[in-house]
């Protein structure tokens, strides 16, 4: 498949840099600096939602963006029964999913501030996130397959892209001309409110697509019934597995599961790495997002010529980073999600103090849920018995005429998501990135931050199972294999 379309674009975005836009960007965030939103299932029939529930926002405990009202068994019921697949024609799904990318353009102000208050997004992470977003949507709006939907399809995604990847798992199953039954995470509704209601105003029909917002139950409740003809999931690996079982008891035997799930993610720095080069695209992949990608950066492997130099820079680079509150431009690291997540990251930094491993440790702030990024020395990524999902980095040395031993480290995690290589030797360039098992290679740049239609995003083994999200294999199985055969 063509992954070049002359009729698509990616979305520009902002460029931050430029003072003018800057200030426009401000401004139109501002005016939601203080509001307030509600979310509550969004159903094609009668809503009974259970009581409504403050949203917290991570970085101020005094902040209260919003309330979430749960759906309830009977608003899971409903929904099961009113889900309709979508019968418009491809080329009007087509048309109302590029409405929708254009709609959530003219928000920018509202999702920004969204992002920045309910999922403690850097306005840098924000512009990025909406990017991706109506790329999704514009991308899966022109790749569309001829083919018949699979039915219904249930989505579940994730806190830490509460816009993008919940929009492109939607979008993706749109296209294709299913039903959607959407469930975001527990701690994000109300940006994936906004973002339904955005996507029914640009003409999506409610039957088409219902928002579920709720924790495990609603989650269980949507992977576990017949009528459910497949499911997109992206969130751990545990949660992955589990979403197979039910849906092995429950649905049919083909049902498709599209799962995007964790890493384990190394990046070997060689001595011919270009230093500065090099520490940027560590701090990038380790910190940026406080660590809360799936593609970042977990475990460092530096050859042990240039480790004492390369770590010195990496110290000082940390230390420039600034923490704290994600509403202002000038922060790199937010905080982490909510308190469980803080206590799982501060358990495991906690352990590693009190073996003597911690190199490096920075001052958290006070008034949000944050983690400060932390640098801790393991023998090799072995050692990393879980994902640790915060601004955590491992580091490990290696010597030369070591790289096989690395490499053969680095795939028996059975992860296999993203990898990066720091090296100015053509030969190991070639040598290593076929040696690794990782869905995204990044060479000599950080490694987070896939593009739609460029870069599609996705991994192997444990970190799930393809095809990848944002490429011309996507779609494909959010659509029905042709059984039909009539003999005469
Ligand atoms: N696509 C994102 C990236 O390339 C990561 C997605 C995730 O964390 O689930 O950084």
């Amino acid at each position: 498949t063509e992954l070049f379309q002359p009729e698509r674009a990616n979305s520009q975005g902002f460029d931050l840099s430029h003072a003018p836009t800057l200030a426009r960007v401000n401004t139109a965030r501002e005016a939601f600096h203080t509001h307030s939103w509600q979310a509550a299932p969004l159903l094609a029939g009668p809503v009974a939602a259970d009581p409504a529930q403050p949203v917290e926002n991570p970085a101020d405990a005094q902040d209260t963006p919003g309330t979430v009202a749960p759906a309830s068994a009977a608003d899971v019921a409903t929904a099961l029964g009113a889900a309709t697949p979508w019968a418009a024609s491809p080329e009007e799904r087509a048309a109302v999913l590029n409405r929708a990318a254009d709609l959530y353009e003219e928000h920018f102000g509202e999702l920004f501030a969204l992002l920045a208050r309910e999922a403690g997004k850097s306005l840098r992470d924000s512009v990025a996130e909406l990017r991706e977003a109506v790329d999704f949507l514009r991308y899966y709006a022109v790749n569309r397959p001829e083919a018949e939907p699979v039915g219904l399809f249930t989505c579940i995604s994730p806190w830490n892209f509460p816009l993008a990847i919940f929009t492109g798992q939607i979008s993706a199953a749109l296209a294709c001309g299913n039903a959607v039954l959407a469930k975001p995470a527990e701690q994000t509704p109300l940006i994936a409110h906004r973002a339904v209601a955005l996507l029914h105003e640009a003409g999506v029909p409610a039957s088409a697509l219902q928002l579920l917002p709720g924790g495990g139950a609603v989650g269980a409740a949507l992977t576990s019934d017949a009528r459910v003809g497949g499911v997109a999931f992206t969130g751990s690996t545990a949660t992955a597995l589990k979403i197979r079982s039910a849906m092995a008891q429950h649905m049919a035997p083909g049902a498709p599961l599209i799962a995007e799930t964790g890493g384990l993610n190394a990046m070997i720095v060689d001595s011919t790495a270009l230093p500065e080069q090099a520490v940027q695209a560590i701090v990038e992949s380790a910190f940026q997002s406080a660590g809360q990608r799936c593609s970042a950066l977990r475990c460092l492997y530096v050859q042990e010529d240039i480790a004492e130099d390369l770590l010195k820079m990496l110290q000082g680079a940390m230390d420039a980073l600034s923490l704290g509150d994600p509403w202002l431009f000038s922060t790199d690291c937010g905080p982490v999600i909510d308190e469980t997540a803080r206590a799982g990251i501060r358990d495991h930094i906690d352990i590693a103090r009190h073996e003597g491993r911690v190199i490096k440790e920075l001052q958290a702030p006070q008034g949000g849920i944050f983690v400060a990024p932390t640098l801790i020395a393991v023998p090799g990524i072995g050692a990393l018995k879980r994902e640790i999902f915060g601004p955590v980095l491992h580091v490990a040395r290696f010597r030369a005429g070591e790289l096989d031993r690395v490499i053969g480290e680095i795939n028996a995690t059975g992860y296999g998501l993203t990898f990066g290589l720091q090296t100015r030797i053509d030969d190991r360039v070639q040598h290593v990135t076929e040696q690794v098992h990782a869905g995204n290679l990044y060479v000599n740049r950080n490694q987070i931050g896939a593009i739609v239609g460029s870069q599609p995003f996705g991994g192997e083994g444990l970190s799930g199972t393809g095809p990848k999200a944002g490429g011309p294999h996507y779609l494909g199985r959010f659509c029905a294999v042709p059984v039909r055969e009539t003999a005469t």
